[in-house]
């Protein structure tokens, strides 16, 4: 399998994943030349061209908990809730704000700057490499042509006397490598979706011993429910979901990756495992 290569736009992880299977037996390259699907991945391995071509990606949240944003009535407070605590969001006194906190524009910069600085960081540590601090300064700006208006975003990255002129290529190829780059880079879709408070509907399946039960206001229809457990998650009928079908752990494991909040198992009608 030495001259397998994997594009760059292939997740080392899947492509470890893939080689381990061969090399473990699991799987022939007969059967690999075939449509590939497992956990997360899902694509064809084309052997003629010894690539991988990765399908569609099913959905996962890069945060475990969601950012939450609220604002009440004061002018314009928004209180943001992370992982690790909260912090305000505001307008400047010039938008009718008190200035107590970073306005929108900030934040989505300070995500440039911060992915920026810590990814250099991280290559910068592995090499050895003698600079102690990085700056970032960040700004964007607008123009429309011919009614299609695009948002341009300077980032200058400034290293101490010690950065070689070499260095700075590197750095700058591995800043523009870095995960906030490539989302901005690539295609972005921003879904919304409305709710009013205690509208959430919820629909029970099960027996007297477990009941899964499903939001289909959350559900993202990621598909990977019934993609990875189709006997229990069943879209193309009616009752579409049947926790007889597998066991109660495997049950509990599938709702668990639900992406979306969509699925909860209640085993005896005590204990909720929130996914
Ligand atoms: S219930 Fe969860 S895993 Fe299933 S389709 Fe909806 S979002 Fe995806």
């Amino acid at each position: 399998m030495s001259n397998f290569r994997y594009r760059s736009w292939l997740p080392k992880y899947d492509f470890r994943y893939i080689l381990n299977r061969i090399r473990s037996g699991n799987d022939t390259r007969n059967a690999l030349s075939k449509e590939f699907e497992s956990n997360d991945i899902r694509g064809k391995i084309d052997f003629h061209n010894f690539v991988y071509i990765r399908k569609t990606v099913t959905m996962k949240y890069k945060l475990d908990k969601p950012v939450t944003g609220s604002i009440g009535t004061e002018k314009y407070q928004c209180t943001i809730e992370w992982r690790n605590g909260k912090f305000i969001a505001d307008e400047p006194v010039s938008g009718d704000g008190k200035d107590l906190g970073p306005d929108p524009y900030t934040l989505l910069l300070s995500s440039v700057a911060s992915c920026a600085l810590i990814t250099l960081r991280m290559y910068i540590d592995r090499k050895n490499w003698d600079i102690p601090v990085i700056k970032v300064n960040t700004n964007l700006y607008q123009e429309t042509v011919n009614e299609i208006t695009t948002t341009i975003i300077d980032r200058d990255i400034i290293f101490g006397d010690s950065v070689t002129d070499d260095q700075k290529v590197k750095l700058k190829e591995i800043a523009d490598f870095c995960p906030i780059s490539k989302i901005l880079e690539n295609n972005i879709k921003l879904r919304t979706f409305v709710y009013k408070t205690g509208e959430t509907k919820t629909i029970k399946y099960g027996n007297e011993e477990i009941s899964v039960l499903w939001k289909p206001e959350f559900c993202q229809h990621s598909t990977r429910c019934w993609k990875q457990l189709p006997q229990v998650f069943n879209p193309s009928v009616k009752k579409w979901i049947d926790p007889t079908a597998a066991p109660a752990e495997r049950i509990q494991e599938q709702v668990r990756r639900c992406p979306s909040g969509a699925l909860e198992f209640n085993y005896n009608q005590t204990a909720v495992v929130k996914p």
